[in-house]
Parts: C-alpha cells; sequence; structure tokens
C-alpha cells in the first residue's frame, strides 16, 4: 500500500497545460477545450460567420483539411514538443487525431483516404531532432485507420531549408517554391490522397503539394493535429 503511494505520488503525471494532476499528458478539459467544431471544411481555419477568410485570400488546391485542435495555445504546445524532441507527446497528441479523425469520418459519413503521404524532412534536420514528425503520426494515422501511406511520393530537395514556423507568409510561399521532388506520381491515379502533418499555419506548404498532386488524385485532404488561427497577411509581422 504505502510502496504504491510512494510509486504514485513520483509517476502522477500533471497536464502539460493547465499543470492539474491527470492520467496522461492531457487532463480531460484541456483536451476537449479547443477541438475543432465550427471550422471550415477546407482549410480548417475557425469560422465565426460561414464564409472562411483564409480561403477568399487564398487558391487552395487541396479540398479539405482535418485539425484536431484550432487553438494557438495547443499549437504552442506541438512545437515546443517536437522542437524538443518530445516524440512521447507527439505520439499520445497523434493517437488522439487517429481517434477524432475516425470519429468524424464516420460521423459526416465520409470515406477515408486510400492513402497517407507524410511531409519529409531534410536530413540535417532528421539528424537533428531524430525523427519526421509528419512521418510519426502518419504511421499511427496509418496503424489506427488501416490506410497505406507513401514515402517515396514526396522528397526533399533541399538542406538548407529554414524552418516554415518562423516565416511570414511571403517567406514561406518563396521559401517553399522547388522544395520538393515528386516521383511516382503516376501510382496516385484515381486515390484519394491525405497530406499529413503536425500543424497547418498558412496552407502554404500543403498547397505547393496539392498544386503537383491534384491533376493525378482524385482529390486531396490534409490531416493535422494542430491549426493555427488564421492572420491575414496585411497583419502578419513583414521583417
Ligand atoms: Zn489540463
Ligand atoms: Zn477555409
Amino acid at each position: 500500500m504505502l510502496l504504491s503511494n510512494i510509486k504514485d505520488f513520483f509517476y502522477q503525471k500533471l497536464c502539460f497545460i493547465c499543470r492539474q494532476k491527470c492520467q496522461h499528458f492531457l487532463c480531460l478539459n484541456c483536451e476537449n477545450i479547443s477541438k475543432n467544431i465550427n471550422a471550415c471544411k477546407v482549410c480548417a481555419a475557425s469560422l465565426t460567420n460561414n464564409k472562411c477568410e483564409c480561403c477568399l485570400n487564398n487558391d487552395f488546391k487541396f479540398q479539405s483539411t482535418y485539425a484536431l485542435y484550432t487553438n494557438d495555445l495547443y499549437f504552442k504546445i506541438i512545437i515546443y514538443a517536437i522542437k524538443n524532441g518530445h516524440i512521447s507527446l507527439l505520439k499520445y497528441l497523434s493517437l488522439h487525431l487517429a481517434q477524432n479523425f475516425q470519429e468524424s469520418l464516420f460521423i459526416n459519413n465520409l470515406p477515408k483516404p486510400d492513402l497517407l503521404l507524410p511531409i519529409p524532412l531534410n536530413n540535417k534536420k532528421l539528424i537533428q531532432r531524430g525523427y519526421n514528425q509528419s512521418l510519426v503520426i502518419t504511421k499511427i494515422l496509418s496503424k489506427y485507420l488501416n490506410i497505406p501511406y507513401n514515402i517515396n511520393i514526396l522528397l526533399k530537395n533541399k538542406h538548407n531549408l529554414q524552418t516554415q514556423h518562423f516565416l511570414n507568409k511571403l517567406q514561406r510561399q518563396q521559401n517553399i517554391n522547388n522544395i520538393f521532388t515528386y516521383q511516382n506520381l503516376n501510382s496516385l491515379k484515381n486515390l484519394h490522397v491525405a497530406i499529413v502533418d503536425d500543424v497547418f499555419t498558412t496552407g502554404a506548404t500543403v498547397n505547393e503539394i496539392a498544386i503537383n498532386l491534384q491533376k493525378y488524385c482524385s482529390s486531396i485532404s490534409n490531416v493535422v493535429i494542430a491549426r493555427t488561427k488564421y492572420i491575414p497577411l496585411d497583419n502578419q509581422n513583414i521583417s
């Protein structure tokens, strides 16, 4: 009895956000607080009315986006987790993404994607971080939803790519031009493809991919853990 109390004391987990005692990484309150309820079906931006300002200002070539969270707090946590090699939190959030994505497909009577495509990481980043976050999420989604994935379609072709998270929209667009090499595209014929990543910020990266895949696939979706709040270009810090 005493031993189990001591064990509980040392091994009790605190919620990553509110620091309350909880069983896993997030307490139930925090887990449910920012789940995407009223979001744009195309880009997953939070909607205040029925028009999506982000989609009005962008020419997105993908058809849908599913984001587990649309709260900037979650975005910061995920970035923190990834940058600090917190792979167990990433895996935990990925499993939540898989469960909620499956539930959302069922509720909305939507078919599963046919194929998952993780966004590749360049070798330098892979060595620094030790893993590709997009591939970690993809493998969990693939296993949970029983959808195959392919790492030989999208390849990175630059080694000095700046981190997208810290760039504004214009800089991101310049940064992502021609950063990927595409191969085996004919194998995507008539498939509903889902691009998997940790976060959706401006959508510039996934749109660049969608532009290149659109003539091969029947449709393109994005599946991400978190979607940042949409900020119009005029309000972004351009430096
Ligand atoms: Zn909490
Ligand atoms: Zn939208």
